[in-house]
């Protein structure tokens, strides 16, 4: 049976690490500031801003929410986004994906001084991260990594395959495996046999976006399996990997709800604090 990766309660231990920053550099006349810009009313990005205003409270950072209509131009954007960049009491700016049509939105995250960039969205840091140097990496694959570790999960030299590609998750994450010496595959949409992939993996991590896609046969015996998908089925939260057919065969999983979602928000808190630690020296 799986040892269970419990990323709420890792999350909460980060937190406290932050809180304790944050408190050293009030001492010193700093308050840490994240700036949250949300273009329009989808609910979904609603409630993902309203907890990362709650978490920024809980900690000591002080939030700048930036709220526009769905009609907003590019420029307006782009306009709100240079007033932050000039804005001391702002460290950190974080723009809620995704954005309407009418907005470019690699446009905005470049305008974001790289030094602010919450996300590490910027191509700066996605070069960076590629070239195995220290920058601002993505909230949710840096909480992956801190999982793994804190699991004492084995990473040098090993198998990793991550599924999916995307900018903000699959990428960077493999990248990350492989700055800590993984062997790293990226699986995608168009993949052949992508359990032949899976199966070899000693650290897998599922972030394809598809409800319990990753099933027991696909997994090698003793892996570390982390889930980062979420999705409401029938009412229920369930992730990218298929739990009760993966528990008996992995070496460790993570849960969903309260693995990876509760980490990527510590992580943000992290990544805010640090670039205030950054503009003090
Ligand atoms: P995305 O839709 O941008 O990317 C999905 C990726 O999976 C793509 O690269 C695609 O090629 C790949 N993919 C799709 N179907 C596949 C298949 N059948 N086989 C192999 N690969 C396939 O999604 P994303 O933004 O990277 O997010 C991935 C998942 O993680 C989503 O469920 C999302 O909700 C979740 N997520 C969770 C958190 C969190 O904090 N818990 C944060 C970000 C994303």
């Amino acid at each position: 049976m799986a040892i269970r990766i419990d990323g709420k309660e890792l999350a909460a231990q980060c937190r406290a690490e932050t809180a304790e920053r944050v408190a050293a550099l009030r001492a010193r006349g700093i308050t840490p500031g994240l700036a949250v810009v949300l273009v329009g009313d989808d609910p979904a990005s609603q409630i993902y801003v309203r907890n990362k205003e709650k978490a920024c409270a809980e900690v000591g950072i002080r939030s700048f929410p930036v709220l526009f209509p769905s009609g907003t131009t590019q420029e307006q954007l782009l306009e709100t986004i240079d007033q932050l960049n000039a804005n001391e009491n702002v460290h950190g700016i974080l723009v809620q994906l995704p954005l309407p049509k009418q907005i470019d939105k690699n446009a905005v995250l470049e305008r974001i001084l790289p030094q602010k960039d919450a996300d590490g969205f910027h191509p700066i840091h996605a070069g960076r991260l590629l070239n195995g140097e220290d920058t601002v990496v993505p909230c949710t694959p840096r909480g992956v990594l801190r999982m793994l570790k804190s699991a004492g999960v084995p990473l040098r030299g090993k198998e990793a395959v991550v599924v999916g590609r995307s900018a903000i998750v699959g990428r960077p994450m493999a990248a990350l495996l492989l700055r800590e010496d993984c062997t790293v595959t990226i699986c995608h949409s168009r993949t052949e046999d992508l359990a032949a992939h899976t199966r070899r993996a000693d650290i897998l991590v599922a972030a394809c976006g598809q409800p319990q896609l990753i099933t027991g046969e696909m997994v090698k015996p003793g892996a570390a399996v982390i889930d980062v998908g979420i999705h409401r089925v029938d009412g229920h939260l369930v992730g990218d990997v298929d739990a009760a057919s993966v528990e008996p065969v992995a070496g460790w999983l993570s849960p969903v709800p309260g693995g990876v979602g509760p980490m990527t928000i510590a992580m943000l808190l992290q990544n805010t604090v640090e670039a205030a630690e950054h503009a003090l020296s």
